[in-house]
């Protein structure tokens, strides 16, 4: 059942926050409905008070959008090719995988055309993997820097997907490592530039991401059961 896997899910970052001194207010629970049905989602909405879920593609997120029973807050966590911001820029709520000038411009771009803002994360690939996208630490702030005068884009915070692991443990200097980047970039006080969120942790660390100071995780297996690619 899903509602006692989310409910499971709730009360461990509650645990997390309370070994870590914080307030599990300061924590919102992303559902990663990415690859299932739209009826999984509806039957989250339905029994508990989930309203937060997240995608990674594109036309995923959008036929799940057009469909849904009622208003849901979409975050689109998967890397977002620029020729396809159009047709999310006025849908999601949050855009976590912002990692580069030029998708940042065509973000700005669209989002002016729809007349809306949008809230973004820069990624960041903070252990370095060859795999995965995201920028090093040393490049954000100069990103930044690029982006804060950018009308139609709010920048929140930082986003990380840490290895894969099979002790959690070894994220937790990767998700420190985020957590120190966001802190010493907000010590600059640069206008318009908020990094009060931190998007990191998934079913595997996420309690672990939670001690370290994430405000938003990212929990798909441990919501929905393992996803099936081939069907
Ligand atoms: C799929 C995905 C998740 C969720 O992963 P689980 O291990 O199933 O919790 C989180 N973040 C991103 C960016 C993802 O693509």
């Amino acid at each position: 059942m899903l509602k006692e896997n989310y409910e499971k899910v709730k009360e461990n970052i509650v645990r997390a926050c309370e070994k870590a001194g914080r307030s599990p207010e300061d924590v919102t629970l992303i559902a990663v409905s990415k690859t299932k049905p739209l009826s999984d989602i509806e039957e989250l909405l339905s029994d508990t008070d989930a309203v937060d879920f997240g995608e990674n593609k594109v036309q995923e997120l959008v036929d799940k959008y057009e469909n849904v029973s009622r208003p849901v807050n979409w975050h689109m966590i998967g890397h977002l090719q620029t020729n396809k911001v159009k047709y999310i820029v006025d849908k999601v709520c949050m855009i976590h995988s912002v990692d580069s000038l030029n998708l940042a411009k065509t973000i700005e771009k669209e989002a002016a055309k729809h007349d809306v803002t949008v809230n973004i994360l820069i990624e960041v690939n903070v252990a370095q993997e060859e795999t995965k996208f995201g920028l090093s630490c040393d490049e954000v702030l100069p990103l930044i820097q690029e982006i804060k005068d950018f009308p139609h884009i709010r920048v929140k915070g930082l986003m990380t997907i840490a290895p894969f692991v099979d002790d959690p443990e070894d994220n937790r200097v990767y998700f420190r490592k985020l957590k120190d980047l966001s802190l010493d970039i907000q010590s600059k006080s640069i206008d318009n530039i908020d990094m009060s969120v931190l998007s990191m942790g998934m079913t595997n660390d996420y309690e672990v991401a939670v001690e370290e100071g994430a405000t938003l995780v990212r929990v798909g297996t441990g919501i929905f059961g393992a996803r099936n690619y081939n069907i």
